[in-house]
């Protein structure tokens, strides 16, 4: 994961690597009874172990074409996002942020509180390189009202955000969440019955930084400075409309 992916642009500024592209729109495909080792849960009829699960949860299946229609940059491509918090990337460039002196990973996160990112905060957005976040400070209105950044050290497996299903119907539960991705732990037997399209993790051994100080002490960043998350907070390019797929 060590090099830069494609890059491309709107008026100068990154599209973002997690961004949806029109081209990628998530498919629709039928969910079904599964009766595994553990137990009961959904599936796919043609599923693809592989290809559909990630630690025994089923993932929603969506092309990865980045590049191909028009960004929709309010929006995360499940898949790419599972990509950048697997590997630590930058959720705005791609860069791995892995193998440098500084294992410590850039999260930044909407905020108008100034409270600070805490000691096992939750988040489904994956960390971002110091260059990319000074750039979505910048570039966003929703950060330049308030953000809050860390770098962390340790970064754990939580579980998914995702659409559960109704045991009985198969059909998705109703929820009050207001991207409608409910997030359920890795732990939690409702997992099972869990579609998922966030990979949520949390974070610890967090230390509060200033972006505009971090630029100014020199950390030059671009792979090593990286991180960004939020957790009930907003991230730079979290979703504001849309499907919860895209
Ligand atoms: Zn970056």
């Amino acid at each position: 994961m060590s090099s830069t992916p494609r890059q491309f642009y709107w008026r100068s500024l990154h599209i973002p690597f997690i961004a949806p592209w029109t081209g990628e729109r998530a498919r629709h495909c039928t969910v079904v009874l599964r009766r595994g080792r553990g137990g009961e849960g959904i599936g796919y009829a043609d599923e693809s172990g592989v290809a559909d699960r990630r630690h025994g949860v089923l993932w929603v299946r969506q092309p990865a074409v980045r590049g191909v229609g028009e960004p929709l940059l309010a929006g995360v491509h499940a898949l790419r996002q599972r990509q950048a918090m697997s590997h630590m990337l930058c959720q705005v460039c791609g860069t791995s942020a892995l193998g440098k002196a500084d294992e410590r990973h850039l999260f930044l996160m909407r905020d108008v509180t100034g409270k600070p990112i805490g000691e096992g905060e939750r988040t489904a957005t994956p960390p971002v390189c110091q260059p990319c976040a000074v750039e979505s400070v910048l570039a966003c209105p929703h950060l330049r009202k308030g953000h809050t950044a860390a770098l962390v050290r340790h970064v754990r497996p939580w579980g998914v955000a995702g659409i559960v299903y109704d045991p009985r119907t198969l059909t998705p539960l109703p929820n009050d969440v207001t991207n409608g991705l409910v997030e359920v732990e890795y732990t939690n037997p409702v997992i099972r019955w869990t579609l998922a399209a966030r990979d949520v993790v949390t974070l610890h051994d967090c230390t509060t930084v200033d972006l505009e100080q971090l630029v100014a002490t020199g950390r030059d960043g671009r792979p090593d400075n990286s991180a960004t998350s939020h957790t009930s907070r907003q991230a730079p390019h979290a979703p504001v409309h849309g499907s919860p797929l895209l």
